[in-house]
């Protein structure tokens, strides 16, 4: 099996280690991850300051023509990317799966590429004229995680080189072959050292983190992650953007219609197999329809196929790893235990890999594990609730806020109290929406900043004001 390597300053990089990549469909290798030394980090970041000397000069027309440029060469071999990401990441071809993934990337990319960041005149009067120009910030240190690899790694690169800085990335050790594919690519069209990629153990992310030759760090990841790159930036007093967990709540208003809004709430809670950061992960429900809307979900639950990854029948997949599997499958035990009813699912699926269905579990409240924690899994808690104001401090009570939504058939309700939601992101009728023009990002522990659109852009700046 050919070992994938390092790609710096446009170069494929050896290593002397590798580690064993593995299908969660299967338990079979992959392939093979190389596991970078402390000093091919620090080629990797001289390489980028080096490139980004000449990047960061070259015209606004020429850094989006680069950009579209990137985009084609991913466009060109998406298929042969959404093979590999399915085979270590587990999600199907099919469904909202590798190719979805592989589709998003390429719309976040060429958007990412059509934006600008025009100077600003504040005054320009008798007494003198104020610029406020944005200007690329130097070498950007991105950490992704395994969920949505290469769809996060297009968010962290693009914009970043876009506005003239240069990357050294590190996909999670989970998923970093699909990553690594692609940056071999997006190497064939841009300058040498504009994009680098260098992977390894969470140990060689902490120093990525604390590198004094790396300016900001673009996290995606757990709080509890997020937490450490925080502490371990303010060292070099590092730039920030972290994109951390949530405990995402939806809540279902007494008008609303269990039939019409059930394919909604089911996809919005188990897109990626709940392996999403703006996930459903809470469900409370008005008394008078909860019933209702738990046969709706269970209902349309069985409807959906669970398989391997290549099979193309199969919507969803695997759990993305062992850690997880087990995180789900304890949070599970733990609702049963304390008498949450399970309506399907429940245990894992008897067959080879990390197979667990899809699991609703009524009869739960705050006090749950699998209500207080990030289950990240297929496995959804259905809370009931009578009184709004009483449901809304409950939606608010914890310390993450990525996202959150209101379903009802009252649009107008529905807006106002999504506005009380303390969220970065809040839908109505709808769950873990995005686009690449609607800033996305948490408040409270879930996060500091925001990515995509103008404001995400501006994240990969610093402002200078030039007063004449
Ligand atoms: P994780 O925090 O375990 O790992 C994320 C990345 O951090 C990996 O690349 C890992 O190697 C690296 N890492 C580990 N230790 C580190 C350290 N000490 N310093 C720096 N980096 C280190 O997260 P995960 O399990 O890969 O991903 C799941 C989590 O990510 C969930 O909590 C999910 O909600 C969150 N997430 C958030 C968003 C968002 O946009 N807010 C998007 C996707 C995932």
């Amino acid at each position: 099996m050919n070992p994938y390597a390092l790609v710096i300053d446009g170069k494929r990089v050896e290593t002397v280690a590798h580690a064993e990549v593995r299908n969660p469909s299967t338990g079979e290798t992959v392939g093979l991850m190389p596991l970078a030394t402390p000093a091919q980090l620090d080629l990797a970041v001289q390489a980028a300051a080096r490139a980004f000397k000449s990047w960061s000069r070259t015209s606004d027309a020429e850094r989006k023509k680069a950009c579209h440029a990137v985009a084609d060469i991913i466009a060109a071999h998406q298929e042969e990317l959404a093979l590999l990401l399915t085979l270590e990441q587990g999600k199907p071809l099919n469904g909202l799966g590798s190719r979805f993934e592989m589709g998003g990337t390429l719309a976040w990319t060429r958007y990412t590429a059509d934006l600008t960041l025009p100077v600003e005149i504040l005054q320009d009067n008798n007494e003198g004229r104020v610029e406020l120009h944005r200007k690329p910030i130097g070498v950007v240190g991105s950490i992704t995680p395994w969920n949505w690899p290469v769809m996060i790694a297009s968010w962290h690169i693009i914009p970043a080189i876009r506005a003239g800085n240069a990357v050294v990335l590190k996909p999670s050790p989970q998923t970093p072959l699909s990553t690594i594919r692609m940056i071999e690519l997006v190497n064939e069209v841009l300058p040498p050292g504009v994009v680098n990629v260098i992977t390894g153990d969470n140990a060689l992310a902490a120093l990525m983190t604390a590198h004094p030759g790396i300016d900001k760090m673009t996290f995606t990841g757990s709080v509890e992650t997020g937490r450490k790159v925080m502490a371990s930036a303010a060292a070099t007093l590092k730039r920030l953007t972290l994109e951390l967990g949530g405990n995402d709540a939806g809540i279902v208003l007494a008008d609303a219609d269990p039939k019409q809004i059930a394919q909604g709430l089911f996809w919005g809670a188990f897109i990626n197999n709940g392996q999403t950061c703006s996930a459903l992960k809470r469900l409370y429900v008005h008394d008078s329809l909860y019933d209702a809307v738990c046969d709706e979900l269970a209902a349309y639950a069985r409807t959906v196929t669970i398989g391997d990854g290549q099979d193309e029948a199969s919507i969803l997949g695997p759990i993305q790893n062992e850690m997880q599997f087990n995180k789900v499958r304890d949070l599970v035990e733990d609702a049963r235990a304390r008498g949450g009813r399970i309506l399907t699912g429940g245990a894992p699926m008897e067959r080879p890999g990390y197979f667990y269905p899809i699991t609703l579990v009524a009869d739960v409240d705050h006090g749950f594990r699998l209500v207080d924690e990030e289950q990240f899994g297929p496995a959804l808690p259905i809370i009931r609730y009578a009184d709004i104001d009483e449901v809304i401090e409950r939606a608010n009570s914890l310390p993450v806020g990525l996202g959150g939504s209101i379903w009802s058939s009252n649009i107008e309700k529905a807006r106002e109290l999504a506005g009380r939601l303390e969220c970065g992101i809040a839908w109505v009728n709808k769950h873990g929406a995005i686009q690449p023009n609607a800033p996305h990002g948490g408040i409270k522990q879930s996060g500091i900043g925001v990515q995509f659109g103008v404001e995400g852009l501006k994240e990969l700046t610093v402002a200078q004001t030039v007063l004449s």
